[in-house]
């Protein structure tokens, strides 16, 4: 466990192994946050959104831990993903495909019983093909543009799909969708407008149930729910809304060893650049985690590291693989080589580095890349 002889003996935080930076994943804490998301909704559901690897997170781990607690919904953005999700669900979980059918992806799509979202009536018609060539009757979910002009049906598009629908047809559509624009901005007009619209299309399409809600639509209230909600960043522990207090559990944690510890002289330029001159005698540590790892350089000359609940500042560039912290409001001795910092934690939560990053929770989570030592708790 412990083995770095610090000044005053071992210090409690070093691990052994040849990782030098902790990603911790709580998976209790995922479980409490679904949990959390499905007692809002209810009686709609609560599915899971699981792109791009659960937002880094792991998403067959993520998945597996979901299903186990009743989820039966899953959402990546593609398909190769889906695919690789498909052996850690049991077989009645449905797997869905937000960014579309690719052409020539359909006979791939129905093979592995992956659910295509469909954007477009030129999706529509290939799905039907396949449909028809198959024999069978395929699965699918419509997704409408309601204002976001990204994904979706546009409206001029509707009436053919609503017509091919009245016909029978061989898609079998399982609900309906659409995506909130600003749904993390309770006071966002975009908001009621995307609803009035979707309102619309629930009455063209009739009988259809209706999936609407991301993370932030899930605290708007049950105008937004339909029967099936989608949360993301609010599982990971993001927050869903801007700007109140975050009703999520933290999920994620990240410690970062130290590589380098050094007191230089008033004078001394740290980082790429010369950026930062030390104004005083200053004791710095070079900690092993830089862009390549989700610290993003933004970060440069502007965030922090934490411990002990200490604020240490980074100071100068951030690099590709470390960034270097001012450590002088530590006890001498407090750090030395391999010891662990906090990115993320009891002092930081992903809002708070996103915010010092100019960024979001969202990049900042599925920045942080393959080179932790991975934990799930
Ligand atoms: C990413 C995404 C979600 C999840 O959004 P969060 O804000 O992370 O909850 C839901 N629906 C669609 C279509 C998405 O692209």
């Amino acid at each position: 466990m412990d083995t770095a002889l610090g000044e005053d003996g071992p210090s409690r935080t070093t691990r052994t192994s040849g990782a030098c930076g902790y990603l911790t994943i709580n998976l209790a804490a995922l479980e409490r946050n679904y949990e959390r998301l499905a007692k809002e909704v209810a009686p709609a559901r609560a599915a899971a959104v699981v792109k791009a690897d659960a937002y880094g997170l792991g998403a067959s781990k993520i998945g597996a831990t979901l299903y186990a607690r009743g989820c039966r919904h899953f959402f990546t953005a593609q398909f190769v993903e889906a695919v690789r999700l498909r052996p850690h669900l049991d077989k009645d979980a449905l797997i869905f495909v937000l960014n579309g059918l690719q052409p020539g992806n359909e006979p791939d799509c129905a093979r592995e019983g992956i659910v295509p979202v469909i954007n477009s009536l030129e999706q529509w018609q290939r799905w039907s093909t396949q449909a028809q060539t198959l024999g069978r009757r395929l699965p699918a979910v419509l997704q409408f543009d309601t204002g976001m002009s990204r994904l979706g049906l546009p409206p001029e598009e509707r009436g053919a799909v609503a017509a091919a629908l009245g016909m029978g047809g061989t898609v079998e559509v399982l609900f309906i969708m659409s995506h909130l624009a600003s749904a993390d901005d309770f006071e966002s007009g975009q908001n009621g407008d995307q609803l009035a619209e979707m309102t619309r299309i629930a009455q063209e399409f009739a009988g259809f149930d209706i999936c609407f809600a991301n993370s932030g639509g899930v605290f708007l209230g049950s105008n937004y729910h339909g029967v099936l909600a989608r949360p993301g960043i609010a599982l990971y522990g993001g927050a869903p809304t801007a700007g109140v207090p975050n009703p999520m559990e933290q999920v994620v944690q990240l410690e970062v060893a130290i590589v380098q510890l050094r007191t230089v002289p008033a004078g001394a330029r740290v980082g790429y650049g010369g950026t930062h001159v030390a104004s005083v005698e200053t004791r710095l540590a070079t900690v092993a985690a830089g862009y390549a790892d989700g610290l993003p350089r933004s970060l440069s000359g502007k965030g922090a590291l934490y411990c002990d609940g200490v604020r240490l500042p980074i100071v100068g560039r951030v690099s590709m693989d470390s960034v270097t912290i001012d450590v002088t409001a530590l006890p001498a001795g407090r750090l030395s080589l391999g010891s662990l910092v906090e990115v993320l934690g009891p002092n930081q939560t992903l809002e708070d580095i996103a915010r010092d990053a100019g960024t979001i929770s969202y990049e900042i989570l599925t920045g942080l890349g393959d080179r932790y030592d991975r934990h799930y708790r």
